[in-house]
């Protein structure tokens, strides 16, 4: 928890076992030039954030979708659940190629990005609130709240839009989920998990 003298408190928690968050605080002025933002992405709710930036962000990065939404360096902002949430409302593959999506695709994903995280940040919102009324210790709830959630943490489960059972790639230490129909054009690719247990 960070108390300010001016202003609301900040009361931060993080949810994945990784625990790799942190609060940094600059100087006003230091805000360009300080490690670690320098080399930060686009933020999603700045003017910047234009079709043409994110397009750019696509050719320049050669990599899949997934990766290319968590890595901060081309978008701030972005977590594995929201980066799972903003393909399935975009209706692209979590590992299409980010230098093989057409012009409508990309598209999609502009309009995606920002909507789902205004959208998520109302339920985080309204959830913070009812937390704090509830007295819950230390402010914050421990579990991350599901509701809102389209595809993650649905394996198995319907997929919103179609119907399809939601499908689940493990892959370094992250869960990436999605629906194979709406997605994937049907495709249910291999979990790595599984395949390297089998071995
Ligand atoms: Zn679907």
């Amino acid at each position: 928890m960070l108390a300010l003298d001016r202003g609301p408190d900040i009361h931060m928690i993080e949810m994945g076992p990784k625990k790799a968050a942190s609060v940094w605080v600059f100087p006003a002025d230091r805000l360009d030039t300080a490690e670690p933002l320098v080399g930060l992405g686009i933020e999603p709710f700045s003017p910047e954030f234009t079709p043409a930036a994110l397009a750019r962000a696509l050719r320049g990065a050669r990599m899949r979708l997934k990766a290319f939404l968590v890595t901060q360096r081309y978008v701030v902002g972005i977590g594995n659940t929201y980066a799972d949430e903003i393909l399935w409302a975009a209706r692209l593959s979590p590992q299409a190629m980010t230098t093989a999506l057409d012009e409508d695709e990309a598209r999609r994903l502009h309009h995606a990005i920002p909507s789902t995280l205004e959208r998520g940040i109302d339920v985080h919102r309204s959830w913070a609130c009812g937390a704090s009324q509830r007295g819950a210790a230390g402010g914050l709830p421990m579990k991350e709240p599901l509701e809102g959630l389209a595809v993650h943490r649905k394996g198995g489960e319907p997929c919103p839009r179609c119907g399809t059972l939601i499908a689940v790639i493990y892959y370094e230490d992250r869960e990436t989920y999605y629906c194979p129909v709406c997605q994937a054009e049907g495709r249910v690719y291999a979990d790595r998990r599984r395949s390297r247990l089998l071995r």
